[in-house]
């Protein structure tokens, strides 16, 4: 058993080795590499991909695996086990030429997506959906989870999260969220402007400020990195190294200090995972809900709360003249303006989730066959209508905007909205535990909340499910009252 169990680490150090290489090599390729590179990168990251793969898969390891499974196991090793066991069986579920049709048939329809959303035509991107709706279809039976056909898509993702959990709770968030979106369109402030915050601000300045907000918020320069890219993402290369990336849009100047806090509560994560489990299957987040429960929590809860703006906003003031005669509330206000548009990745807090809504009921449309692909863009439309009362002018600001189904990530979408709902619950519940939390955000120190978050969240790593941690700390699992409580709190105050 000693033997085995020394063969079963050794293989998920490897794989967590080579990880960490292909990490370093996908962060690099979106930051520094030479735009010539770019072919043979793609190349070297396939190759160490598929490497990776192979190993996990291997026969060998699973019957190790397995052997290990029925003996007697204590503690970690018992949890370890367990876990790669069921990630197994699950990957294995799948036969080789589907995932080979699969693959091909997700890179193809990457290109053509690509083109659609460039000239804006939904028909380029249509039979390259279509053959991935089918194959998902097989994909679902395949998995053969139990209830609705999308829970093994969701499981992937989420695991544990079933449709039938999760369709009361986003029914529910829907109608509360469409309501409130309501009330605040027929408040006076609604049709308040804030120029100030369409004005291009001195890129250096800026940048000093978001570094400043990446350290207060814990995130040491000797074990991370803050890089420009496209888009912004975190990465692990390895242990205490964890790098994050922003960027600058144009109109918007807020947007690098919000994607650090957004990437930043990721890298903290990260960080925080749980030492005694390294280069293991469970030194990791147990879900895309729990991780990105962690930089919502980080992005909206405080740096977008009124504590956090009485500590920073005197330094945006110093450093930026045109803001002399703005006062904190103002400013406030105008950092969380409600203006519901098409594009989700610019949607504010309470549109948020309305879009992930219509996404995962669209996604559950199609895997039931009730929605057909060529409906789509008419479907879309009339939902972003009826929820935030958007008028999509394009299929490229509309049905084609988002790349996930191009890449067959069906069951993806529901977690945003999962981990924001998550992310409330938290910060509710650290609040009421003891409020002197609100003055550590006033103060700027994060300590104690950092550390408050490390002993409820980040301690278990993949341990048990997000459900369950979420469980274990708040006294509930999935509730999106607290949510719909720290919204309406919020947002009713500043649309009086
Ligand atoms: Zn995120």
């Amino acid at each position: 058993m000693k033997k085995r169990l020394k063969y079963i680490y050794e293989v998920q150090k490897n794989v967590s080795m080579l990880g960490g290489a292909l990490a370093l090599l996908d962060w690099d390729q979106k930051t520094y590499m030479p735009k010539m590179g770019d072919e043979s990168r793609s190349e070297q990251i396939a190759y160490l991909s598929k490497e990776i793969h192979k190993m996990l898969v291997s026969e060998k390891f699973f019957r190790e695996v397995n052997k290990l499974r029925k003996s007697r196991l204590k503690g970690k090793d018992r949890i370890v086990v367990d876990r790669l066991y069921r990630d197994m069986l699950i990957s294995r579920k799948l036969p080789v030429d589907f995932v080979e049709d699969m693959s091909r048939t997700v890179s193809l329809a990457y290109n053509a997506w690509q083109e659609a959303k460039e000239k804006n035509n939904f028909n380029i991107f249509k039979p390259h959906l279509e053959k991935i709706v089918k194959l998902k279809i097989r994909e679902c039976e395949y998995l053969g989870f139990k209830g609705h056909p999308y829970n093994g898509l969701l499981n992937y993702y989420e695991e544990g999260m079933t449709v039938e959990k999760l369709k009361p709770v986003f029914e529910k968030l829907k109608m509360d969220l469409v309501e409130l979106l309501r009330e605040i369109k027929k408040s006076n402030s609604y049709k308040e402007k804030y120029p100030f915050l369409k004005k291009e601000f001195d890129k250096e300045k800026e940048m000093k400020l978001d570094f400043d907000l990446k350290e207060l918020m814990g995130i040491k320069k000797d074990f991370s990195r803050i890089d420009i890219s496209a888009h912004p993402f975190t990465t692990t290369i390895g242990i205490n190294d964890t790098r994050i990336t922003y960027w600058f849009k144009n109109k918007d100047p807020m947007s690098s200090f919000f994607a650090v806090a957004h990437e930043g509560g990721h890298a903290l994560y990260e960080l925080g995972m749980p030492e005694k489990y390294a280069f293991t299957v469970v030194h990791d987040s147990p879900s895309m809900g729990m991780h990105e429960s962690q930089s919502r929590f980080w992005e909206n809860m405080i740096c977008g709360g009124k504590y956090f703006w009485q500590y920073f906003y005197p330094r945006f003031k110093r450093e930026f003249k045109h803001l002399k005669n703005v006062s904190l509330n103002r400013w406030y206000n105008g950092v969380n303006e409600i203006k519901p548009g098409a594009i989700r990745v610019e949607s504010d807090e309470i549109s948020y989730c309305l879009h992930v809504i219509l996404r995962f009921e669209i996604e559950l449309g199609l895997i039931t066959g009730k929605i057909k692909v060529k409906d789509l863009p008419k479907i879309w439309n009339q939902k972003m209508m009826e929820y935030l009362g958007v008028v999509v002018k394009k299929d490229s600001e509309g049905v084609l905007q988002d790349m996930h189904w191009s890449s067959g990530d069906f069951g993806y979408f529901p977690t945003y909205a999962i981990g924001t709902i998550y992310a409330a619950q938290l910060y509710d519940k650290m609040i009421k535990s003891n409020p002197k939390f609100i003055n550590d955000i006033r103060r700027g120190k994060f300590e104690n909340i950092l550390n408050w978050l490390r002993k409820n969240v980040h301690r278990h790593g993949r341990e048990m499910s997000a459900d369950n941690i979420i469980k274990r700390a708040c006294g509930s699992g999935l509730d999106p009252d607290a949510y719909i409580d720290y919204l309406r709190k919020k947002y009713l105050e500043i649309y009086k």
